[in-house]
């Protein structure tokens, strides 16, 4: 990792580390994780904004396997075709990346948020506790009917109803292609507040995604005239996405990463310390 960065991590978790300021003041971290992070864990990805490695499944491609209009044309294939990625995704195990994430939110001493892009559940696996699923979970089942979610941990049958109205076959809980993600309002606050921001593993292809790190970015303009330090906004990618956004950039795999990243911020002393700068 560049030592800037590093220093730049640390200075920013000492100071949140200061004992006489209020937790209210104490810095913000919010990370941002994509299909990178499960990577490791042996999770592929299939909804990854129709770039060349999109695949197809059966003869059908992503968007058929992942709309309300190809549920509804072929739930059955849908549903098998989810039916194998959740078998998939109960069969894998967190990697280190999810442990140092999970570990890091558990010292962090200010505020934190964890969103991922993943529908897989190797964060909470991990340990990390305040986890925002953006692109909703493998593991839930939605009805369309009445909105209900609901766990899923087998596969899902075809004609199985709500279990809550009993009416319309139910569906995996994911943002499909054309819906809306879910908890925006919360991950935008975040954003809004973070003093850091660590995209880790993430595309960027798709959006909303892809316009948070310039969201974080744009506050570096007003915030000085608040008081308040610049967010530094981070990405671990092997391949960077170049996006003008980022302050500064580990062209890593996150199961590496991440680690040493977490263990440096964990281990500056309290509020007084960290390297020279
Ligand atoms: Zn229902």
């Amino acid at each position: 990792m560049p030592a800037s960065l590093l220093s730049r991590l640390v200075r920013a978790a000492a100071g949140l580390r200061a004992p006489r300021r209020a937790a209210a003041d104490a810095p913000f971290l919010m990370v941002l994780t994509g299909a990178g992070v499960s990577a490791a864990s042996g999770v592929a990805t299939y909804r990854d904004g129709g770039g060349p490695g999109r695949p197809s499944w059966r003869g059908m491609d992503a968007r058929s396997l992942a709309s309300a209009d190809g549920f509804a044309s072929a739930p059955r294939a849908v549903l098998a075709f989810h039916d194998e990625r959740r078998r998939e995704m109960a069969a894998a195990g967190p990697n280190a990346a999810h442990a140092a994430l999970a570990a890091l939110e558990a010292a962090w001493p200010g505020g934190f948020l964890l969103a991922t892009q993943n529908i897989d559940r190797l964060h909470e696996q991990a340990g990390s506790r305040r986890v925002v699923h953006m692109h909703g979970s493998i593991f839930e089942g939605l009805c369309p009917a009445c909105g209900l979610v609901f766990p899923q941990e087998g596969d899902m049958l075809p004609d199985a109803a709500c279990p809550g109205c009993g009416r319309a076959p139910a569906r995996p809980n994911l943002c499909w292609f054309g819906e809306r993600p879910r908890r925006m309002g919360e991950v935008h606050a975040a954003v809004d507040r973070c003093d850091v921001l660590l995209v880790v593993g993430c595309s960027l292809a798709v959006r909303p995604a892809n316009l948070l790190p310039s969201m974080a970015w744009r506050n570096n303009r007003r915030e000085p005239r608040l008081g308040r330090p610049v967010c530094r906004v981070v990405e671990v990618n092997p391949t960077p996405t170049r996006n003008g956004a980022f302050t500064e950039v580990v062209a890593e795999a996150a199961e590496t990463a991440v680690p040493r990243i977490v263990a440096e911020l964990l281990a500056a002393p309290d509020g007084r310390g960290g390297p020279a700068a």
